[in-house]
């Protein structure tokens, strides 16, 4: 089969893009201040005196919600790892479109 030279080309910078992604964490980062568990804390008082904010780090896991907190810390080191969630699936979108583009060229499907 006979792919556009330019294409074959789009198509390994993708996958070499890809390929030095490196670590990827599923989920999403949110900075809350959330209500404690006691109902006689000052964070349920009127008007509330808030905790201080955290990291909260939402996941799917097998159809639920997961969530864990983060320290600074943690967040500082595996952000990048969230990051690269993101660059993963627009890389993979990105070399989707590139296949339907070239999917559509085939002259088998013949003229319409
Ligand atoms: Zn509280």
């Amino acid at each position: 089969m006979q792919i556009d030279p330019e294409h074959r080309a789009g198509a390994d910078q993708i996958s070499a893009q890809l390929a030095a992604l490196g670590f990827v964490l599923p989920g999403s980062v949110t900075h809350r201040q959330a209500r404690c568990g006691k109902p006689s804390c000052r964070c349920h008082a009127d008007p509330p005196v808030l905790h201080p904010p955290f990291w909260s780090w939402t996941r799917k896991l097998a159809g639920r919600t997961v969530t864990r907190r983060l320290t600074e810390d943690q967040l500082r080191d595996y952000q990048p790892w969230f990051d690269n969630s993101r660059r993963l699936r627009a890389l993979v979108t990105e070399l989707e479109d590139l296949s339907l583009r070239v999917l559509d060229q085939d002259p088998r499907w013949g003229h319409k």
